[in-house]
């Protein structure tokens, strides 16, 4: 099963793709994550990239497609499948996505679009905390950590991204709108799109997730 996950920051994406994974026994591969381990390690790619993450642009389409293509490349044999969350975000890497599947056998099964109000994406992203140590994901008030400030998976610190404060956030927006936007039309030209509430919490997005597998509506 090969799923992209589309929609805006704070969409629940990462929260969605963290609850289900193992369920369905897919790789998540989240973009973000892996940009964010490059800069962590200070590698060649990572003092490239950072500028453009700290100002809530988007990373150059052949720096994040050649990551994917490495990804997919190690792991197509193993046939497990995947969940591709925060990629592809421009129409390039839908289409790169769609190459890279190819040269491996595979292609995508459906994208679904979790589409969340502007409101709800804010509130979620000023509030979001993230594990330094595993990446578990937790915020303020919709989803606190029994301790404060304290992963409840590992124990490690919680700690905000350095993009989610406000004006970065409204600049990862109009990002968002103007170039990832235009791939749900790419999706759905495929007759792949399947679109959810993500406005709802993380749970009953899950179950949304579910029912369209079962009824295997891809
Ligand atoms: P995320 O964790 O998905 O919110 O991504 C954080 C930041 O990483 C984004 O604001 C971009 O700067 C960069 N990024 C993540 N995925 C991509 C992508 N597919 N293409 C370009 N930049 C990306």
């Amino acid at each position: 099963m090969i799923i992209v996950l589309l929609g805006a920051p704070g969409a629940g994406k990462g929260t969605l793709a963290g609850a289900i994974k193992d369920e369905l026994g897919v790789h998540h591969i989240s973009t973000g994550d892996l940009i964010r381990a490059e800069i962590k390690g200070g590698t060649a790619i990572g003092l490239e990239i950072k500028s453009y993450v700290e100002s809530g642009g988007l990373v150059p389409d052949e720096v994040v497609t050649r990551m994917i293509e490495g990804k997919v490349k190690a792991t197509a044999a193993d046939n497990k499948g995947y969940m591709f969350d925060g990629f592809p975000r421009t129409s390039a890497q839908a289409s790169d996505l769609d190459k890279v599947l190819a040269a491996n056998g595979l292609a995508v099964n459906f994208a679904l679009y979790m589409e969340a109000s502007v409101n709800v994406v804010l509130q979620r992203l000023t509030g979001r905390r993230v594990c330094r140590k595993c990446g578990a994901l937790f915020h303020l008030t919709n989803m606190p950590s029994k301790k404060e400030g304290v992963c409840d998976s590992c124990g490690s610190e919680l700690y905000q991204r350095t993009d989610d404060n406000t004006e970065t956030i409204m600049k990862r927006m109009s990002v968002y709108n103007e170039q990832t936007k235009p791939i749900i039309d790419f999706y759905k030209a495929q007759g792949k799109l399947k679109t959810v509430n993500a406005d709802t919490g993380a749970d009953d997005v899950r179950k949304a997730l579910i029912a369209i597998l079962n009824g295997k509506k891809y």
